[in-house]
């Protein structure tokens, strides 16, 4: 007998090779073999892996064959005996689906199979399944059926209604019924269709049915003895708890040719008996949002939970366990309705989910949760994952940025930065699946006697992907029960949405906040079960003075080329190559000499702009000699990128180039975080938005100082240049400029202000004597309070990005009154020098292309203004998402 003819034996051979990973050729018939298919079979839900070819040309004796033959046999019986209403539901990948039909023949004559299903991950359409069932039928017999089934309390229907698109099951009667709607765009969780011949049984044609209907997997059943009697049985068996693909199979009649094909992860959770599950995340939703009274709730829930659960034996009857649930579920849905308006969609679509905490107090015997409080002098752990909220869970009060993960379980990496906590940042990894809750991540640490408060900030990440940061804070008391424990709580005004949250990974991540530095390094393509990251915590205390003396000098450089009129190669030669040194240097003290060149994009963040992490002034290159000259293609290039000849880039110590330097090689964004900062109007990442800032208007002022005796017409050879790129609104005055913003909409603000260092505020001056101080930025000055877009705003006056006072810092004034970015300066600034950056950069935005993001304009700016000799190029630095994009009618 040969193998293909075995079911028994080739459902073994499948579930082992799934289990190994590997194809049968490879597959070592391991010892415990038979221990290995028991416990996949457990489960219910077996996967297999089949390869026909490779199971044709597989060279296996006939003990071999009964040797699998029998492992399966033994699982199988095992399985009927624990479960004996259930069947098993075998899931199938095949490398090449036109063996598909062949191989559902084959292992659905497996003992205990229930339901064959070829997987299909990438189907479109909507996770839907409720209770009652909301059913769509096409064809007059598809219709009379659901029309005369019994058990009308369970189904929900209405044939009259053409305008329904959204349906949890779809019958139709034949393909050309299908046909018949394709306009429509109906869609369903679960999708039935007759067909009539054998050759429709097939993947090609699921995706056929796929581009015309929504759904997320489907069964093709070959003309039946009755299609009336089949839909009718299929409806009884999904009311006793079973999952579509069982259901269908055991209402095919007489054995009707089938075929099933969609996505597992579907399936599973296709069951009446999660029907009240979702009910629970509702209620819970709507009783955190203030609908729902706490008797009430507490009533609800109980009745839910009253419902019977997936494993209650009460679902043998159609009028048993699913005709309770109804009862149960359908007077608190209807009041969630009427509290809610839609709770129809909203138990449909996932429960959004929400990064979530949990602290215990663990210094005693049992753990013992704490809500209001951390017990001073006392251990404790700090749980975190993500899920829908729940009472149990203090919740993040912006929802998960679930849009951003894969539909397959995936890791994310969990941080907890918490000095007064744990002495070092700490990092774990979890999983976490399409809906309901990741894992959970457990962090020790002990709370200090003497501690007032505990800050804790929380970063989740995906492989490079910065998903979510929250900051969890409470107080430090001895007890629960006194008036300071008022809470421990997510701070609401920390951005915390998919801010950083983005299509685009990093590939490395930098936090700094004073003393504390983390470095994460991603490896996008780490193997299963290694780490997908790398975190550093470098001791660089002193980084600041040293970022304090690259400021003076850049500042010194500038001034120097523009008395003595000389080039970077002579009056900035000096600077250049002490920037180097350090960022030589500095590069040697964090990555070692292992290359840097996988990594493409950097993201900083820190709460204040002035803590600055001098990433840009890292230098890739050797260290060049004490008396390195430029190198001689650098300025031939015209920008960021120097010649292939570049003799620096090649290893030659005698010169230094500034193609280098990360400020002109990489693209770095920069993000300021303050803790706790309240009614922050940051706006949403560019990476989810499909508009793009248009180029449409530019609000134009500058202080009287950029035109100097040997400049007098920076300010109006500004205004021409920018003109050529858009309409330029001057305002001479900050209320001509919000009065600017609010008629024009533009997307692009330049100031040139002198940054007047004055007490208790800094002010920025315009025109003559015009300021306005930093405390009295409101959302006026950036963006009309009905536009949902922020603006860039350009700030080149001195130090806009270098406050003296840490938490007055411009840069956040402006992104928190809704700025997208703030380009601003980390020096003092010669006011000419200034002038040409903003005509560069508006050059730039207008030359740009539709795939030019921020961050490579930044690059291009910065290596065309070096190249003319401007070296302040290298002293200013984006903050915002580097993906914005501009739109200019150019394009
Ligand atoms: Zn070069």
């Amino acid at each position: 007998m040969s193998l293909l003819a075995n079911a028994n034996a080739v459902a073994a051979l499948g579930t082992l090779c799934k289990i190994d990973n590997t194809s049968p050729a490879e597959m070592r018939l391991a010892p415990n073999r038979e221990q290995d298919v028991r416990q996949a079979v457990a489960h219910g839900s077996v996967d297999l892996n089949l390869d026909l070819t490779a199971l044709a040309e597989l060279a296996i004796s006939e003990e071999g064959i009964e040797d699998l033959q029998r492992v399966w046999e033994s699982a199988a019986v095992e399985y009927e005996r624990n479960h004996p209403y259930q069947k098993l539901r075998l899931r199938v990948e095949t490398g090449t689906l036109e063996q598909a039909p062949e191989i559902v023949k084959i292992i659905r004559k497996a003992d205990n199979a229930g339901a064959v299903t070829i997987v299909a991950r990438d189907l479109v359409g909507p996770s839907r399944w409720d209770l009652p069932l909301n059913i769509g039928a096409y064809g007059a017999e598809a219709r009379s059926a659901i029309e005369s089934y019994w058990h009308a309390q369970l189904i929900e229907f209405d044939f009259t209604d053409t305008a329904r698109h959204n349906f949890d099951l779809l019958i139709f009667e034949s393909l050309a019924e299908v046909e018949r709607v394709r306009d429509k765009r109906l869609t369903a969780g679960f999708l039935v269709v007759q067909v009539e011949t054998p050759d429709d049984l097939s993947v090609a044609t699921v995706r056929r049915l796929n581009e015309a209907i929504g759904f997320r997997a489907a069964a093709l059943i070959q003309r039946p003895d009755s299609f009336t009697t089949c839909i009718q049985i299929f409806l009884d068996n999904l009311a006793h708890n079973n999952q579509p693909d069982i259901a269908i199979t055991q209402a095919g009649v007489h054995d009707a040719p089938l075929f099933i094909v969609g996505d597992p992860a579907f399936l599973d959770r296709a069951r009446i008996s999660t029907v009240t599950a979702h009910l629970e995340d509702e209620l819970e939703r709507q009783f955190h949002s203030g609908a729902i009274e706490t008797d009430e709730f507490s009533d609800m829930v109980d009745e839910v939970a009253a419902a019977p659960g997936p494993d209650s034996e009460a679902w043998d009857a159609e009028s048993g366990a699913a005709t309770e649930t109804v009862h149960r579920t359908a007077r608190i849905g209807a009041l969630l309705v009427s509290r809610a308006g839609t709770l129809r969609e909203a138990t449909m679509v996932r429960p959004q989910r929400h990064l979530q905490a949990q602290v215990f107090d663990v210094s005693g015997g049992a753990p013992v949760q704490r809500m209001r409080s951390f017990e001073a002098g006392a251990d404790h752990e700090i749980n975190v994952r993500i899920g829908p909220t729940s009472m149990n869970w203090i919740n993040a009060p912006r929802g998960f940025p679930d849009h951003a993960l894969p539909e397959q379980e995936t890791r994310l990496t969990v941080t907890l930065l918490a000095p007064a906590f744990v002495s070092t940042p700490v990092a774990q990894e979890i999983l976490i699946g399409p809906t309901g809750s990741s894992e959970v991540a457990k962090f020790s640490g002990s709370v200090p006697a003497d501690a007032i408060e505990i800050d804790a900030t929380i970063i989740v990440y995906h492989k490079g992907n910065h998903l979510q940061t929250a900051q969890l804070s409470g107080p430090v008391t001895h007890g629960e029960n006194v008036p300071e424990a008022t809470g421990i709580d997510f701070s609401l005004g920390l951005p915390s949405e998919a801010e950083l949250g983005r299509q685009r990974p990093f590939d490395l991540s930098i936090w700094k906040d004073e003393t504390e530095l983390e470095l994460t390094i991603f490896d996008a393509n780490a193997a299963p079960g290694q780490p997908s990251n790398t975190i550093l915590h470098p001791a660089l205390g002193g980084i600041d003075a040293v970022v304090a003396a690259i400021r003076e000098e850049l500042f010194d450089a500038a001034r120097r080329i523009e008395q003595l009129e000389t080039g970077i190669e002579n009056a900035g030669l000096r600077t250049l190559n002490n920037l180097a040194a350090q960022g030589e240097y500095l590069r040697r003290i964090l990555f070692g000499t292992t290359s840097q060149e996988h990594i493409r994009r950097v993201q900083v963040t820190s709460p204040h702009s002035s803590d600055f992490f001098p990433v840009e002034y890292l230098y890739d290159y050797v260290l060049p000699d004490e008396t390195a000259a430029l190198c001689p293609e650098f300025k031939r290039s015209d920008g960021p990128d120097c010649s292939p000849n570049c003799p620096a880039a090649a290893g030659d110590s005698r010169f230094v180039c500034p193609s280098g330097l990360w400020a002109l090689n990489r693209v770095i964004e920069r993000q300021v975080r303050p803790h706790k900062r309240a009614g922050s109007r940051q706006p949403e990442v560019a990476a989810h938005q499909q508009t793009r800032l248009g180029l449409n208007g530019i609000i134009f002022a500058a202080s009287n100082e950029v035109n100097t005796p040997e400049h007098p017409n920076e300010t109006a050879d500004t205004i021409v240049t920018m003109q050529a790129a858009a309409p330029v609104y001057p305002a001479n005055t900050w209320q001509e400029w919000v009065d600017h913003v609010r008629d024009h909409y533009p997307s692009l603000l330049v100031a040139l202000p002198h940054n007047v260092e004055s007490r208790p505020f800094h002010k920025l001056q315009i025109a003559a004597s015009e300021e306005l101080a930093l405390n009295r930025i409101t959302l006026e000055h950036v963006r009309p309070g009905t536009d949902t877009l922020g603006s860039a705003v350009l700030l080149l006056g001195c130090n806009t990005a270098n406050a003296t006072v840490a938490y007055q810092d411009f840069v956040n004034e402006l992104r928190c009154a809704g700025a997208s970015l703030v380009i601003a300066t980390l020096t003092y600034v010669l006011g000419p020098q200034a002038a040409k950056v903003a005509r560069e950069f508006v050059a730039q935005i207008w030359r740009s292309r539709d795939s030019d993001t921020v961050g490579e304009i930044m690059r291009q700016v910065r290596g065309r203004m070096l190249a003319q000799d401007n070296i302040m190029a290298l002293a200013i630095t984006a903050f915002g998402d580097a993906d914005w994009r501009f739109y200019t009618e150019r394009q």
